[in-house]
C-alpha cells in the first residue's frame, strides 16, 4: 500500500529547477551564491542530485559512486541547508540504473544481461542495473536509509533510469526465473509483445516499489520522472497513480542524436501545452514539466535563446503545470551559456509576484478532446501512430488552439466517472479502438447534452485493427460503416483525379466556408446514415487533374455523407466519416479548420467559454480560482524557431463566458483595470497590448 504525503506546499504551484551536479562541478560549486540567485529568480522548489550516478556527500556505502571532486567536501548538505535557510523546498534526486563496472564485478546479479551473459554496458566503465536486481532493489533503500538519517529531507525524485531496464532482453537469472514464473515460458531471444507486456508489469512493479521505499524509510513525498509523449504507452497513468507528485519532460526542441544524413526533426512549439494539460488531468496535484535551458540533444552547452524559452515555460504555466526548467553542468554560475536564465528571472518573478492566479486554479475549459490509449496501441502495433492517430489529435488541438477554444486533453479511462456538467462537448479524433465502456460513457454524456464531434471511424476497430460495427455509430447517426476509400484516385483512364467535400452552405457547421467546394486529402469511409439525420457536407465528383483544358469532373457528384448531423433536443452530434486530421496537415486551410471549430461551436451550443477573433499564435487558455476566472494568453507569433523576439500585439477584443458582470477586470504585466462590454453572458474585454504572456483576471460577481 502506497502512503498518501499531505503537505501545504504540495498542492501549490512552483516555480522549479533541477540541477545536473558532474563530478567536476562539485569542487567549485558555490552554494551561497547559487541560493542567492535561485532567490532572486524567485525559485520555490529545486532538485539536484544527491546518489546514483555519482554521490554529492561522503558516503559510507562501498557500492556508491563518490564524486572524485567532492575530496570530502558535504556539497549535498550544504545545498539542503543554505535552501531551507531561504525557504525553499529540495528534491534530492537519486538515479540508480547505472553501476560502476568494478562494483558490477563484484555484484554481478545485480547488472543487466545479454544471452552469452555479458554485461549491458551503458558507457565505458559503467554497467546497466536490472530492475529486478539487488541494485535497484536493496541498495535502494541503503541509499535512502543514509540519506534521510543524514539529512531533514523535503521530498526523494527518481531520475527515470532507476527503474532500471536494458535495451534488448534482458537474461539475467532474475528475470530467466520470473519470466517463466509470471508466463510460464522462457525468455525470447528478441523482444516480442508477450515480453513487451510482460516488463511493462515490471517497469509498474519497480515504480511502485520505489515509491513505497521512500515512505517506509521517511514520511516525505515521492516523485517519480518520465520522458513521456502523446502516443506513448500508459506509463504517465500508472505514474500518476502510484506517487505524490509527476514531473514529464518536454524538453526535445530538436531530436538529432545521429550526425547524419537523417533530418533534425523537431517538436511541436505546442508539446508544453499538450503535455501539461494532459497530465494536469491525470494528477491531483500540479506536475512538474521540464524544459531544458539548453539544445536539446545533443548540444547540451548552447542555451535556447530568450523568446522561446520563455515562451516555452509560459506555456506550462498558462496550463496548470509548475514549470521546471532543466539546467546543465552544475549550477547555474557554472554553466557556460547563460542567456535563457533571463526567461526563468522574468517567468518565475511574474508567476511569483501573481501567485493568487495559479494557487489552486482549475482548468474552465468547456471542451475536451479524449485521448484514447487502446486506440494509440493499436496505431503504434500497425506502425502508423504519426500519421493514423497523432495526426488527428493534434490537429484537433491545433485547430482549436488557432481558434481560441479553450480545452482539457482528457484521457478515455476517465470517461465512465465524468460528470455531464463538466464539459459542453467531446473531441473524438482516431478514436478508433474505444472500449465499450467508453463509448456506453460517451452515449450517457451525450444524452445528457454533452455535445459529441467524431472524425473517422471512431470506436469500429478491433484488436486486429478490423472494422467491427461500434455501439457509437448509433449515437453518431450510422448505420454501417465500410473500407477506407481514397480522395485522390489515378486510373489509367483518367489519370489521377483528386475529389472535393460539397456543402450545402446553410448549416452551421459550415459557417465561414464561402466556396461550396472544401480541398480534402487522404481517406474516407463509407458510412450508410440513420434516418432523419442531417448530412450538410457530402463528396464532390473526383476532377481530372490533366491535362488542364480537359480539368473537369467527368461524373455526377457521388453524394456520399461526409458530414452526418445529429440535432435534437438534448442530444447534438457532429460524424465526419473521414481523416480530417490527415486533410489538415496536406491541405492546411482554413476551410479545414472552421469544419472542426464550427462543430464544437454547435454541439457544445456556443458554450466555448471564450472567443477571440483572428491573433491565430496567441495561445489561449482559460482557469479559474475561486470567484475568479483566469485568462491566460501566451503569445506566439512568429514564424521562425528559434523564436529570438516577441511581436507584440495590439487593441484586440477577449470575449469570455460570464453569467453575470463582473466586478472588475485586470490586466497582471500592467495592473491596469480594463474596460468592458457586458451582455447575453459574455463580457468583451478590451486588451491594448500582449507582449508575450500575460494574463486576464476576472473578478465574478
Ligand atoms: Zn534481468
Amino acid at each position: 500500500m502506497s502512503i498518501t504525503v499531505t503537505r501545504d506546499w504540495l498542492n501549490r504551484r512552483h516555480r522549479t529547477l533541477h540541477m545536473t551536479i558532474r563530478d567536476i562541478d562539485c569542487a567549485t560549486f558555490d552554494v551561497a551564491q547559487t541560493i542567492e540567485l535561485f532567490q532572486r529568480w524567485k525559485v520555490s522548489l529545486f532538485s539536484f542530485f544527491a546518489g546514483g550516478y555519482i554521490t554529492t556527500y561522503p558516503t559510507n556505502l562501498p557500492w556508491q559512486r563518490m564524486a572524485p571532486g567532492l575530496n570530502g567536501r558535504d556539497l549535498c548538505g550544504e545545498i539542503i541547508d543554505a535552501a531551507r535557510k531561504a525557504g525553499i523546498i529540495t528534491f534530492p534526486m537519486i538515479d540508480l540504473g547505472e553501476i560502476p563496472l568494478e562494483v558490477a564485478e563484484r555484484n554481478p546479479d545485480w547488472v543487466g544481461r545479454k544471452a552469452d551473459g555479458s554485461f549491458y554496458m551503458k558507457t565505458d566503465g559503467i554497467a546497466t542495473a536490472c530492475p529486478l536486481g539487488g541494485y535497484i532493489r536493496e541498495c535502494s533503500i541503503e541509499l535512502l536509509r543514509e540519506l534521510t538519517g543524514r539529512y531533514e529531507i523535503d521530498g526523494i525524485k527518481w531520475g527515470g533510469a532507476s527503474y532500471g531496464g536494458v535495451p534488448g532482453v534482458c537474461h539475467c537469472e532474475h528475470c530467466r526465473q520470473r519470466f517463466a514464473q509470471d508466463t510460464g515460458g522462457s525468455l525470447p531471444d528478441k523482444r516480442s509483445p508477450e515480453y513487451e507486456e510482460w516488463r511493462y508489469g515490471i517497469l509498474r512493479e519497480t515504480v511502485r516499489y520505489l515509491a513505497e521505499a521512500v515512505h517506509q524509510c521517511a514520511p516525505i513525498p515521492v516523485m517519480g520522472n518520465l520522458v513521456w509523449r502523446l502516443g506513448r504507452g500508459q506509463e504517465v497513468d500508472d505514474l500518476c497513480r502510484s506517487q505524490d507528485f509527476v514531473q514529464v519532460e518536454v524538453q526535445t526542441r530538436t531530436w538529432n542524436i545521429q550526425d547524419d544524413d537523417s533530418p533534425a526533426s523537431w517538436d511541436r512549439f505546442s508539446t508544453p501545452i499538450e503535455t501539461t494539460r494532459y497530465v494536469s488531468n491525470l494528477t491531483r496535484r500540479p506536475p512538474w514539466v521540464v524544459a531544458s535551458t539548453f539544445l536539446a540533444w545533443p548540444w547540451r552547452r548552447v542555451a535556447v535563446p530568450h523568446a522561446e524559452q520563455k515562451l516555452y515555460l509560459a506555456q506550462i504555466a498558462a496550463n496548470g503545470g509548475s514549470p521546471m526548467a532543466n539546467l546543465t553542468t552544475g549550477s547555474p554560475l557554472q554553466h557556460p551559456d547563460p542567456r535563457s536564465f533571463s526567461a526563468i528571472e522574468e517567468l518565475y518573478n511574474f508567476m511569483a509576484d501573481h501567485a493568487g492566479v495559479y494557487d489552486g486554479d482549475v482548468s474552465a475549459a468547456r471542451v475536451a478532446i479524449v485521448y484514447d490509449a487502446d486506440s494509440a496501441a493499436l496505431a503504434r502495433r500497425q506502425n502508423r501512430l504519426e500519421r493514423g492517430f497523432l495526426i488527428e489529435i493534434q490537429g484537433a488541438e491545433d485547430a482549436l488552439d488557432r481558434a481560441h477554444i479553450p480545452y482539457d486533453l482528457i484521457p478515455s479511462a476517465g470517461l465512465a466517472t465524468a460528470d455531464s456538467r463538466r464539459y459542453a462537448c467531446l473531441v473524438l479524433p482516431a478514436a478508433e479502438a474505444l472500449s465499450d465502456e467508453a463509448c456506453a460513457a460517451v452515449e450517457r454524456l451525450a444524452a445528457c447534452g454533452v455535445g459529441v464531434v467524431a472524425l473517422g471511424a471512431p470506436a469500429t476497430r478491433d484488436a486486429a485493427g478490423s472494422l467491427r460495427p461500434s455501439p457509437l455509430l448509433a449515437l453518431l447517426g450510422a448505420g454501417t460503416i465500410g473500407d477506407p476509400q481514397p480522395f485522390l484516385r489515378s486510373s489509367p483512364h483518367l489519370g489521377p483525379s483528386q475529389a472535393y467535400l460539397k456543402h450545402d452552405g446553410r448549416h452551421p457547421i459550415v459557417a465561414g466556408i464561402e466556396c461550396p467546394l472544401i480541398a480534402v486529402a487522404g481517406y474516407w469511409h463509407p458510412v450508410t446514415p440513420k434516418a432523419g439525420m442531417a448530412i450538410p457536407v457530402r463528396r464532390g465528383a473526383a476532377f481530372r487533374l490533366f491535362p488542364e483544358g480537359l480539368s473537369r469532373a467527368d461524373q455526377p457528384d457521388p453524394d456520399e455523407p461526409m458530414a452526418l448531423v445529429r440535432d435534437e433536443p438534448t442530444v447534438r452530434t457532429v460524424y465526419y466519416p473521414f481523416q480530417w486530421g490527415y486533410a489538415l496537415s496536406r491541405v492546411s486551410h482554413p476551410d479545414n479548420d472552421l469544419l472542426l471549430t464550427n462543430a464544437v461551436q454547435w454541439a457544445a451550443r456556443d458554450d466555448v467559454a471564450a472567443q477571440l477573433k483572428g491573433l491565430s499564435d496567441v495561445r489561449l487558455s482559460l482557469r479559474a480560482t475561486p470567484g475568479r476566472l483566469h485568462c491566460h494568453l501566451v503569445n506566439t507569433t512568429g514564424r521562425r524557431r528559434y523564436l529570438t523576439e516577441f511581436a507584440p500585439v495590439s487593441d484586440f477584443t477577449v470575449r469570455l463566458a460570464c453569467a453575470k458582470p463582473p466586478r472588475a477586470v485586470r490586466q497582471a504585466s500592467s495592473g491596469a483595470a480594463l474596460p468592458f462590454d457586458w451582455s447575453s453572458g459574455w463580457a468583451a474585454i478590451h486588451v491594448p497590448r500582449l507582449v508575450d504572456y500575460d494574463v486576464l483576471s476576472l473578478e465574478l460577481a
